[in-house]
């Protein structure tokens, strides 16, 4: 993307109400935006993590593999979801909801722990 590009992007991000920061985009050096949500964002990148040290960087790994198993665990829930619509007495498949469900729960409390540690 041509720093043009970049610019205008930058623009309509301060038009959505967000923040430039001090801080520059590791990759390219444009500054970064925080945006309404809390989310940081190059105009050339999109999302951003900042990170302040290594404890912190392993933290948004750690988050970013949640994040991963959650979409794993989203398709399968969805696969399950159809197989039910289609054979609603299908008790096997209503089963399996139930742990995809115990799951997500579990990788979403993981998640909110970790974001939490990271605010403090
Ligand atoms: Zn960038």
């Amino acid at each position: 993307m041509s720093d043009d590009a970049g610019i205008k992007k930058a623009a309509s991000l301060l038009k959505q109400g967000a923040v430039m920061l001090d801080i520059s985009c590791p990759i390219c050096h444009m500054p970064l935006f925080k945006l309404k949500s809390g989310e940081i964002v190059c105009p050339n990148h999109g999302k951003v993590y900042v990170v302040k040290n290594e404890e912190e960087e392993a933290k948004v790994k750690r988050e970013v593999s949640l994040q991963g198993v959650e979409e794993t665990l989203l398709d399968g829930l969805f696969a399950v979801a159809k197989k039910i619509k289609e054979d609603p007495s299908d008790e096997e498949s209503l089963k399996q909801v139930i742990y995809y469900l115990d799951a997500l729960d579990r990788v979403e409390k993981l998640i909110k722990e970790l974001k939490g540690q990271q605010s403090q």
